[in-house]
């Protein structure tokens, strides 16, 4: 699409709208930029407006009458009567994605899932890099896809990201290769139902072509689904044995089509969902160019991603791990299937409606007690009395400080709370950094 000579309006200033602006204004486009806030609100986003020359206005409908385009952040639904106006007048909305997939040059490795897409983005770029690959990671992870632009070359790949939101809105996008990890109900509340949120992330698979790789996990039904939608062609990976093509989990070893190529015990990161992240990183980094010697190397020394059950530290023979990303229930019962036992487990936060009853039993086998903190701790109570012992801390602190006081030498103290962070915290990273301040804390008192 052209965008020279063009009135272009860019629609929500988070970082994703902002790269858009920059992006565009950089290219010679004059662009109007608007948000719900005013730009006092918005810290961040005055200086990148200033410096783009770009003019705000405060979101109002008459703001969207002018547009001739009309690009939109992954915060803002796509279905605003607003832009449901603008596409009956012919004017193309299109998703900040789908504007950096225009632009990009270099291939793009996509990758898509409920849980696990910034541990397998993070590993993809690793394994590429270690590869001696010319690599770029970014997109719903570390710089936004539009930020990446500039710096991006043809013979450079470009590993992005990519939550349901930024597919929901890709048109002409195309991923060299695209990834799936898994799709289970998450984001309902924008999505409406499981229907329309699997279709989002089915976007990365339609607009394959032959040439194209789709690496799907051949456990989920929904990848099922995309692989008879796509015309890519598709490689597996499996945590339940051989498949072909692709990769897979045997005998404690990672497989490439009869070839072992990796211990599982040499993956750094814990968790069985860690050996599936591992395969489908290694899929794309093989179909990228990377050797299978190069990926098992590197995949061994990955350092893993802060916030997803990252081992903290050990005092008094009691380790502390740190997996405040985990804001479902499923994040949770992979972090529980991660440990044989003695688990010290702080739940709660912001609920999101979700029952909590599959955590029971996982935890009546392997935790010591729950502590729980947060505006969900009553409605965890009730769903998880009698499975487990319930102590009631109120706050992180409370619960750290309990646990501590119990704990025996040998057991481990675990957050991964199966809520969002926002009734206490700015967000999960706010609440993990105080979890780890408040284990450094102890180090010193102790
Ligand atoms: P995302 O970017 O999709 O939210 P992350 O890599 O940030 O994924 O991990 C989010 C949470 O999900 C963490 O608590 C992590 O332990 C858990 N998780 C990671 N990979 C998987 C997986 N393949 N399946 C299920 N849960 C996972």
């Amino acid at each position: 699409m052209e965008y020279a000579g063009k009135r272009v309006l860019v629609v929500g200033m988070g970082r994703s709208g902002l790269a858009a602006v920059e992006l565009l204004a950089g290219q010679g486009v004059r662009v109007l930029a608007t948000d719900e806030k005013p730009l006092a609100e918005l810290p961040q986003a005055a200086p990148a407006l200033a410096r783009a020359g770009a003019d705000f206005r405060v979101q109002a409908p008459a703001v969207f009458e002018q547009a001739e385009v009309i690009v939109i952040s992954p915060g803002v639904p796509a279905d605003l009567p607003e832009l449901e106006q603008a596409r009956r007048r012919g004017v193309p909305v299109i998703g900040e994605m789908e504007l950096a997939g225009q632009l990009l040059r270099g291939p793009i490795i996509g990758i898509t899932g409920s849980n696990g897409k910034t541990t397998t983005t993070a590993l993809t770029g690793h394994l590429l890099r270690a590869a001696g690959i010319p690599t770029q990671v970014g997109g719903n992870i570390g710089a936004a896809a539009c930020g990446m632009v500039a710096a991006s070359r043809p013979e450079q790949w470009n590993v992005l990201e990519l939550s349901s939101f930024q597919l929901e809105t890709v048109a002409s996008f195309r991923a060299a290769i695209g990834v799936a990890l898994n799709v289970t109900p998450d984001h309902l509340d924008r999505h409406h139902d499981f229907a329309a949120y699997a279709a989002a992330k089915a976007r990365l698979f339609e607009r394959q072509t032959e040439q194209d790789y789709a690496v799907l996990n051949a456990g989920d039904p929904t990848c099922g689904e995309y692989s008879r939608r796509t015309r890519a062609r598709v490689y597996w990976f499996s945590l339940e044995g051989p498949v072909k093509p692709g990769m897979y989990l045997k005998d404690g070893r990672l497989w490439c089509e009869g070839r072992a190529f990796l211990e599982a015990r040499h993956i750094p990161l814990r968790g069985r969902h860690n050996i599936e992240n591992t395969l489908a990183a290694a899929c794309a980094a093989q179909l990228a160019g990377a050797s299978l010697e190069a990926v098992a190397e590197a995949a061994a020394s990955f350092p893993g991603v802060e916030h997803r059950l990252e081992f903290v530290a050990r005092a008094g023979g009691v380790d502390f791990y740190n997996d405040s990303k985990a804001t479902n229930v499923d994040a949770t019962l992979k972090a529980l299937d991660a440990f044989e036992g003695g688990l010290w487990v702080i739940l709660g936060g912001k609920d999101k409606g979700a029952p909590y009853t599959p955590l029971a039993e996982p935890l009546r086998s392997k935790a010591r007690a729950v502590l729980l903190i947060g505006a969900a701790a009553p409605v965890i109570a009730e769903q998880l009395r009698g499975a487990v012992p319930l102590i009631e801390s109120g706050t992180l602190e409370g619960a750290v400080r309990a646990a501590v006081r119990q704990a025996a030498p040998g057991e481990v103290i675990l957050l991964a709370p199966a809520c969002a962070s926002f009734d206490q915290f700015d967000n999960y990273e706010h609440r993990g950094r105080e979890f780890k301040r408040l284990v450094q804390q102890l180090g010193e008192t102790s």
